[in-house]
């Protein structure tokens, strides 16, 4: 029994709130929290139950975390508002004594950086504090790193070759619309994409390398070569990982449109005088971009996400290994509300928090989700909405 602070009621916090209410015997109280206090009140009001209250907070105002903590004394905060939070959250979990869980790694606002050494740096304060900090438990970080653990643990005696793929097979009827928040998701895919092999990050220009790869109960996509943040923890959790990388699907109309996005400087995140106001052009394309929260009505099909993982099994032998998870827009919207891109997301968030607040997470520090027993996890992630599958020695289609 104990109380979580959501901070963050987007698409993915929308589905965390509804996913912790399935579990009062965990989640005893919820609290959301977020700057606009009416979209918190939104989204308690559908869910309907009486131990959810609201708050508001500005994350970006360390002051106001720790007054939003010291109000309601969480055991954890499951971090879903924007990357640029994260480091602020921590600190007022240290301040505090709360535990933390997010979904993606820490970004500075000025500049489009990938990279966990700003969270890891608070290793040793979250041990001498004997709190718990869960880092990239959604799904792409997150469920790609549990998939990975398992791997490790049940089949292979060495992983050679880690590919994550990311498939989203849906259609909003949009010309052009992001999934998730789309500032974040702009900046992550016009940055250069990266690789590990052997020992090395190799660098490409952004989406310059693709290839079509076959999706379960979807077929063929054309599938594009990203960097992606659990790469990095992944292959210093793996160290007989020799090539690991992520690959995500795009329609030409997308990439056609966030072509002329950049082109004419709509992608900018520096600030540019307009009228005698500062303003960022890739906020300002946000707030008339379709909200990522109002696709679920109209959106049709699935995401696949999984890892095919190659090397040699328990005995020495050759191995090929897929495990895939596929998720229907639909279902997803019927439960929620919310498309399966904020679905695969807030499901394994509320997951990890369940394996936290039940002490199968529990280890002061700062950790990747790989870092812990994966089993108990993805048992509660087919019984929470999202199965796995997994296919033994079949062609990957990764050389
Ligand atoms: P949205 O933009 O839909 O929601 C973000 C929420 O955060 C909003 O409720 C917003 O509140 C709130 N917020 C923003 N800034 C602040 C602040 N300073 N203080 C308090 N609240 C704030 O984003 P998503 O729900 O799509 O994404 C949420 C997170 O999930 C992101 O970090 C994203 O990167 C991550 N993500 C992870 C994935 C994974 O698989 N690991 C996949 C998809 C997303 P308001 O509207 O009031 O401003």
């Amino acid at each position: 029994m104990s109380k979580v602070i959501i901070i963050g009621v987007g698409g993915v916090g929308t589905v965390v709130a509804h996913k912790c209410a399935q579990h009062p015997e965990v989640f005893s109280e919820i609290v959301l929290a977020s700057r606009t206090l009416s979209k918190c009140e939104a989204v308690a009001k559908a869910i309907g139950k009486s131990n959810i209250s609201v708050d508001r907070v500005d994350a970006d105002n360390v002051d106001e975390i720790v007054a939003l903590f010291e109000r309601h004394r969480p055991e954890l905060v499951i971090n879903v508002a924007l990357p640029y939070q994260d480091l602020n959250i921590m600190e007022a979990c240290l301040k505090c004594g709360v535990n933390y869980l997010d979904t993606a790694n820490y970004e500075p606002k000025d500049e489009a950086h990938f990279e966990y050494s700003w969270q890891w740096a608070y290793r040793e304060r979250f041990e001498q504090a004997g709190l718990t900090a869960i880092l990239g438990c959604g799904f792409d970080p997150g469920v790609s790193g549990v998939f990975t653990a398992y791997a490790a643990k049940h089949h292979f005696s060495e992983m050679e070759y880690l590919d994550i793929v990311d498939c989203n097979a849906g259609d909003h009827g949009k010309a052009f619309a992001t999934n998730f928040n789309p500032e974040i998701n702009i900046r992550e895919i016009t940055q250069n994409g990266r690789y590990w092999q052997d020992g090395q990050w190799v660098v490409t220009k952004p989406l310059e390398f693709h290839r079509t790869l076959n999706y379960p109960n979807i077929g063929p996509r054309e599938s594009y070569l990203l960097f992606h943040e659990e790469l990095e923890s992944l292959v210093q959790n793996y160290p007989s990982i020799k090539r690991a990388r992520f690959w995500m699907t795009f329609g030409q109309e997308y990439l056609t449109h966030l072509r002329v996005i950049q082109n004419i400087g709509m992608a900018r995140i520096d600030e540019v005088e307009y009228n005698g106001t500062k303003i960022v052009p890739l906020q300002f394309l946000k707030a008339v971009l379709p909200n990522p929260q109002d696709l679920g009505e109209n959106y049709h099909g699935e995401t696949s996400i999984g890892c095919r993982i190659s090397g040699k099994d328990k005995n020495g032998e050759p191995l090929t290994y897929y495990i895939y998870n596929n998720c229907s827009h639909e279902a997803a919207y019927r439960e929620t509300g919310m498309q399966a891109v904020s679905y695969t997301t807030g499901v394994p968030a509320m997951v990890g928090a369940m394996m936290f607040l039940t002490g199968k997470w529990n280890k002061p520090g700062v950790h990747n989700v790989e870092e812990f027993n994966p089993d108990p996890f993805l048992e509660e992630l087919v019984k929470n909405g999202l199965p796995w599958h997994e296919v033994l020695n079949h062609d990957l289609e990764m050389d």
